[in-house]
Formats: C-alpha cells, sequence, structure tokens
C-alpha cells in the first residue's frame, strides 16, 4: 500500500520502545527490517544484531551483512537515544560526551557506510528520530537537546546533499512517548507534563512509526525532504 513490500530497512535501536514500533509496523507494511541493539533482541524483525551506535567499523559491518542477508538498503532509520539529564551548571561532561556520541555521532555513523550505495541506485529514504527537546530545547535536557537539534541540521544537510540522487532525508520529532523513558518518570512529575499537552495524553509509540512508515514510502512522501514532522499532541509548533 505504502510501496514498502520488500525493501529492506534498517532500523537502529529497534529492540523495544519506539524503534519496535517501527519495525513492527514496517513488516506490518511488508518491509524486510533490520535492527541492531545493546541489550537482548526484540520480538520482530528479519534481522537483529547486536552492535553498538558508537562502534564506527561494527556499524558498516552491521550494513553490510544486512544487504548481504536481506538485499539493498532502501531505508534508514537512525533511531537509538539515550538520556543523561541535569541542570547545565550541573552536568557532568561525560554525559555531554556520551548523549552526544549515541544520539548524534550514532547517528552519523549509521548513515554513512549505506549513502554511496544509494546514490548509486539513485533511490532512498531516510527518516531521522529527534524530539520536541531538539525543537525548542528543554530544562534539563542539554546534551539531549543539542543532539537532537544536531539531527535536524544533520537531516537537512543531507537533504540538500541527496536530492540529486535520488534519496530523501526527513525527521520524526516526537513529544512525550509512552516508553520505559517516560514511564520512569514520577507520577507527580506525569500528571504535570500532561497537563502541558493539548492532546492530554502521551504518545504511543506506534503513533510514531506511522509517521516514520508515511516519510519512507516511495509513493505517499516521495516529494518531501529536509522536514521535521513534530508529533506532539500539540504540545509545540
Ligand atoms: P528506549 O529507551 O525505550 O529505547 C532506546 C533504544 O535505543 C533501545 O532500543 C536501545 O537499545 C537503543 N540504544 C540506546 N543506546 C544505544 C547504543 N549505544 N547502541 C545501540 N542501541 C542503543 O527509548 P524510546 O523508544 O523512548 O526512544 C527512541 C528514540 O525516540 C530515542 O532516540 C529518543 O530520544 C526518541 N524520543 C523519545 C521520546 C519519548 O518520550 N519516549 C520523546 C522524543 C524522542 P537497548 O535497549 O538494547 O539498550
Amino acid at each position: 500500500m505504502l510501496g514498502l513490500e520488500d525493501k529492506v530497512v534498517l532500523v537502529t535501536g529497534g529492540n523495544h520502545g519506539i524503534g519496535a514500533a517501527i519495525v513492527e509496523v514496517l513488516e506490518d507494511f511488508g518491509a524486510k527490517v533490520a535492527y541492531n541493539y545493546r541489550s537482548e533482541p526484540g520480538p520482530r524483525g528479519s534481522l537483529a544484531v547486536k552492535v553498538d551506535v558508537t562502534d564506527e567499523a561494527g556499524m558498516a559491518e552491521f550494513a553490510e551483512r544486512t544487504e548481504r542477508e536481506l538485499g539493498p538498503i532502501y531505508g534508514v532509520v537512525p533511531n537509538a537515544g539515550i538520556i543523561k539529564d541535569n541542570l547545565i551548571i550541573k552536568m557532568p561532561a561525560e554525559d555531554w560526551h556520551a548523549v552526544l556520541e549515541v544520539n548524534l555521532t550514532g547517528a552519523y555513523y549509521t548513515i554513512k557506510p549505506v549513502l554511496p550505495k544509494m546514490y548509486e541506485r539513485q533511490e532512498g529514504s531516510i527518516v531521522f528520530i529527534s524530539s520536541l527537546g531538539g525543537q525548542r530545547g528543554n530544562i534539563g535536557q542539554a546534551n539531549y537537546s543539542a543532539a537532537k537539534a544536531g539531527l535536524i541540521a544533520l537531516a537537512q544537510t543531507l537533504a540538500l546533499e541527496a536530492a540529486r540522487y535520488g534519496v530523501r532525508s526527513n525527521v520524526v520529532a516526537p513529544g512525550y512517548t509512552e516508553t520505559d523513558i517516560v514511564k520512569g518518570i514520577p507520577e507527580k512529575v506525569q500528571e504535570v507534563l500532561i497537563k502541558q499537552i493539548p492532546m492530554r495524553r502521551f504518545a504511543q509509540p506506534k503513533e510514531m512509526a506511522w509517521v516514520v512508515a508515511f516519510l519512507l514510502s516511495p509513493i505517499a512522501s516521495s516529494y518531501i525532504t529536509g522536514q521535521v514532522i513534530p508529533v506532539n499532541g500539540g504540545q509545540y509548533f
């Protein structure tokens, strides 16, 4: 229906949370999905590989293996992310570096080995997972917000460089989504956060995955590139 049947898509952090929902929805649309993880594999996907996104050589091997076992990669979804929250004045430098390394540099390591082949084939779609924090900043999340804003600039630059090769690059910017990250927030704080959301609820992971599928689609979003789609219940636009 979306033209994703038998397309090979590589997702990072596909074992749980938003990443697992992306793997599930893409498979339901007929795609062959490879994903990586750090801890334990998830329930779906055609290929699951344990490799850290901060391992440049490992990510190149993961891309090669995906092409060898599943076929030419059509789509990439850099989704893996971590938080290490603190006010700027209290943030240890190691937490700054760790979040930038996983959330931003990890995305660069993910797309770099795949792009030359996409350019040759004149076909491909990349969808980065940013955040509300990357659009407007967030108290206690300087490292995370800086990394997520960096992803938007990376995606827009890639859109400009890749357009002539038939490759598109877009961003989904989720608001608060009910995964382990949000479930870990104390209930009282959750209540305060929900009051800030016009739709008065957190998102479900699949509500991000549908938008990812749309932006990957060679049919439904064929003329969309360099865009940021906020999926945040009206919290910020
Ligand atoms: P989870 O913590 O549930 O999942 C994070 C995923 O990233 C896991 O699959 C994890 O693998 C993987 N991961 C983390 N670090 C690495 C690493 N170094 N190498 C490989 N994989 C790694 O988070 P969410 O599903 O909530 O978040 C997914 C994305 O969505 C993130 O980029 C996050 O920033 C973004 N986002 C989430 C929001 C939310 O409210 N939940 C809001 C806005 C954006 P493993 O489990 O094996 O460690």
